[in-house]
């Protein structure tokens, strides 16, 4: 998970010509609210929102009508609370962070962990098992390597015998838990970690946890461009969402999603990547060959009531690519929908659970 960001692509959001109706916006996602003439609500009315800077990237709590009995300041506090512990343990921008202990560890022991890690951890073993390894958290040497990781100004085509090297020591197998007491074994010194495809829907959960447990009706989370959703908003519409269409230079509304209580979270190919002899290398890599993934598809989107298992679904589905990534998501019953590039146009294909939350 990233505590700052680079080599990322987009323009500053105070920057970015917004429709009247987008109320904010985060990577791959801009939240909307229908109401075209009048824009979000008057200044009376408008709903409380918690926002700041979280895992390289920002978050947003909207709350259409906080009830009575819920302090403003409290709820904002622990909100700020939780973001704060799962960065210092799962962030690999962190040196200190519980995630930063076992990756510097060369230890092949059991090292005991904290109960959300072993959360976290087991969630992602269970992608990459049902993914057959495309969702893989050991990818981290390689995310390192090609420059997508913590060191900042790397990002290069690392040469192939570093790769292969780099290769003995990723495979999701190389990862043991134990469930009680939580506990990690590396079954290789030098297997990495990396969280940053599924700590940001952990987060989300934790956040949507924490407004249910407060008994807040209606809310919409958003971390780095995750989301959970609950009820309805401010002017009593369902929450809808912009996806946005997968261009590196704008930002605009590829399609507009439906959201019925439920998480969805976004992958891409198009905000975090390098460019060498004019081609994209992205910021997904492909566990199998040790290189980012190189095919159309430009962003994924899938739906899931646990925003965990969603974000690591959307990357497992990037790695796929269109036709394996699609057929998977068929198979299995998961609510995508995957945008795909075409010269300089875009198409949409998206599974049968998820036409119902399409608006246009
Ligand atoms: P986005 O940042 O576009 O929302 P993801 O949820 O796919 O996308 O997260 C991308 C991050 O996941 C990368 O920056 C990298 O740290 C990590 N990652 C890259 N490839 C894989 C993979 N095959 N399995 C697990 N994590 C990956
Ligand atoms: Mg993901």
């Amino acid at each position: 998970m990233k505590s700052e960001q680079r080599g990322v692509t987009s323009p500053t959001l105070h920057t970015l010509p917004l429709a009247p109706y987008v109320s904010h916006l985060t990577p791959h996602i801009l939240i909307i609210c229908l109401l075209l003439i009048t824009g979000c609500g008057t200044p009376q009315n408008q709903p409380v929102e918690f926002t700041g800077p979280t895992m390289g990237s920002t978050y947003t709590v909207t709350i259409p009508v906080l009830p009575e009995q819920v302090s403003r300041s409290g709820l904002e506090s622990q909100i700020n609370q939780i973001l704060d512990e799962i960065n210092q343990t799962m962030s690999t921008y962190i040196p200190e962070s519980e995630l930063s202990r076992i990756n510097t560890s060369s230890s092949t022991d059991w090292i005991s962990i904290s109960a959300q890690l072993y959360e976290v951890l087991a969630a992602a073993q269970h992608v990459s098992q049902i993914s057959n390894g495309a969702f893989d958290i050991t990818v981290g040497a390689l995310v390192n390597l090609w420059g997508f990781g913590p060191e900042p100004g790397n990002q290069h085509i690392p040469d192939t015998r570093t790769i292969s090297d780099a290769m003995q020591w990723i495979g999701y197998q190389y990862i043991e838990l134990q469930a009680f007491p939580a506990a990690v074994k590396k079954r290789h010194a030098r297997t990495y970690i990396d969280l940053s495809g599924i700590a940001s829907g952990y987060a989300a959960d934790r956040i949507a946890d924490l407004l249910d447990n407060r008994e807040i009706k209606h809310y919409l989370v958003d971390i780095s461009g995750e989301i959970r959703s609950r009820g309805r908003n401010k002017l009593d519409q369902i929450w809808r969402i912009g996806i946005e269409k997968p261009l590196i230079d704008r930002r605009s509304v590829q399609t507009i999603i439906a959201l019925d209580n439920t998480g969805m979270t976004t992958a891409g190919d198009y905000r975090n990547f390098f460019v060498h002899d004019g081609k994209r290398y992205s910021h997904t890599i492909d566990p199998a060959t040790g290189w980012p993934v190189s095919h159309n598809l430009a962003s994924v989107t899938v739906l899931d009531d646990s925003a965990m298992i969603a974000d690591a679904l959307d990357t497992a589905l990037m790695v796929m690519g269109p036709e394996r990534g699609y057929q998977f998501a068929e198979q299995e019953n998961i609510a995508a929908l995957f945008i795909l590039a075409d010269g300089d146009n875009f198409i949409q294909k998206y599974t049968k659970p998820f036409a119902s939350s399409l608006i246009e």
